[in-house]
């Protein structure tokens, strides 16, 4: 064992495809494979000083989780006020919907209104702690504005490309934020090809996501503050507006994590994937039995979290799905705007077109048969809806 192998962070990286070893004191993106890497952590170890009662008290954000994020030098946290946002129960929400229990996890109440504030928090804060100098990502709108937010408060540059269609607020907000934006008419892989260049030319580290190992282990903490919330137990369904698919990932990863701590049992939720109508990658290859899926033609939605022709994540997604039990739907624009208003009137949370399609997907799935009248179920709501005023449905 080296030195900081004693220090808190990940013991090693392990490649998601061919469970390959990968250190994980340098900057890296995907493994040897193409595969996305997670990070491992000496859980046994870890286990005496880390259960729920040791973590009770800490302060009120995902940093409470320090003993399994890879940041290791605390004066590397670049913090905002990310996570520990509030799960709120809304009986009104289960009566019309007709289940046991609903509970909207609202994300957001995160810096920059969504959750992408996990992942990037993380990310950047690895990425000052690895010595990258310039950062970079293609992005839908959140996710820039969040890398935007880490960066300037890291000190770093930060360079966004976003399609011309971004929602204004988002524009706004990235441009007041500092970053150096830079718009594209055309989707989020296209952006991506643009930031590959960057990266070539310019030595910008590339926070996409997935492709750096750090993001998920931001979002995975949402998968711990649900259990932590519920009071040691989690729901029987969990639905998840899903683009990259980095929060669903992370959170299955997360109650593998926790059973290994003794956090949790074996039980675990059903997870549902939703996307929009307009652009349905994991649906059509869930529904199709596929392990990998195909790039979406023509992407088209309002919600431009699930603008997302093609995730690199897409058999981790697909995996959770089928070892959970649960499954995927495809929502309308129409209808996601339908529920942002009905949450809104039921619940006091004005969400995002993403989080609406969180509640409107529940009768698609009940119809199925795949989620029951006496199911507990946790929304997310990923997003704040102010960030897509002045954006209408396009289906
Ligand atoms: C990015 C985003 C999503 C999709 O998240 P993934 O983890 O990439 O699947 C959903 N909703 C909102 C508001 C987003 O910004």
């Amino acid at each position: 064992m080296t030195d900081h192998h004693r220090m808190p962070g990940a013991t090693h990286l392990e490649c998601t495809g061919t469970g390959e070893e990968v250190e994980s004191e340098q900057l890296i993106g995907l493994s040897a494979a193409g595969k996305p890497l997670f990070a491992r952590y000496d859980l046994d170890a870890i286990r005496a000083g880390f259960q729920m009662a040791d973590v009770a008290c800490r302060r009120a954000d995902l940093w409470r989780y320090a003993e399994v994020l890879p940041v290791r030098d605390p004066a590397m946290r670049v913090a905002l006020g990310e996570g520990w946002t509030p799960l709120l129960e809304s009986s009104r929400t289960a009566d019309r919907l007709g289940v046991a229990r609903v509970w909207i996890k609202d994300e957001g109440q995160n810096p920059t209104g969504s959750f992408k504030a996990r992942g990037l928090g993380l990310a950047v804060s690895r990425a000052l702690e690895l010595g990258a100098e310039a950062l970079a990502l293609p992005s839908a709108g959140n996710a820039g504005s969040a890398a935007a937010a880490y960066g300037a408060a890291a000190g770093l540059p930060v360079h966004v490309v976003v399609p011309t269609d971004t929602p204004a607020p988002i524009l706004e907000e990235m441009q007041a934020l500092g970053a150096h934006v830079q718009l594209l008419d055309g989707l989020i892989s296209d952006c991506g090809k643009v930031v590959k260049q960057g990266v070539e030319e310019h030595g910008w580290w590339d926070l996409s996501t997935l492709k750096e190992p750090y993001r998920v282990e931001g979002k995975k903490t949402m998968g711990y503050e649900l259990v932590e919330q519920l009071g040691g137990r989690l729901p029987d369904a969990i639905i998840y507006p899903t683009g990259g698919g980095t929060g669903l990932i992370g959170m299955w990863k997360a109650f593998d994590e926790m059973e290994a701590l003794g956090w949790i049992g074996s039980k675990r939720p059903k997870m549902f994937t939703v996307q929009a109508a307009g652009c349905a990658p994991m649906v059509r290859a869930w529904e199709q039995g596929e392990e990998h899926a195909e790039m979406w033609q023509g992407a088209e939605t309002y919600a431009s979290g699930l603008r997302v022709p093609g995730a690199v994540g897409d058999f981790l997604i697909l995996r959770a799905l089928r070892e959970s039990g649960g499954g995927a739907a495809a929502v309308p624009d129409h209808l996601m705007a339908e529920w942002v208003a009905k949450l809104g009137a039921d619940t006091g949370i004005f969400a995002a077109p993403e989080g609406g399609a969180t509640a409107a997907a529940v009768p698609m799935l009940m119809e199925k048969g795949l989620i029951s009248p006496e199911d507990e179920v946790v929304l997310f709501n990923t997003g704040s809806g102010l960030k897509y005023v002045g954006m209408t449905p396009i289906d």
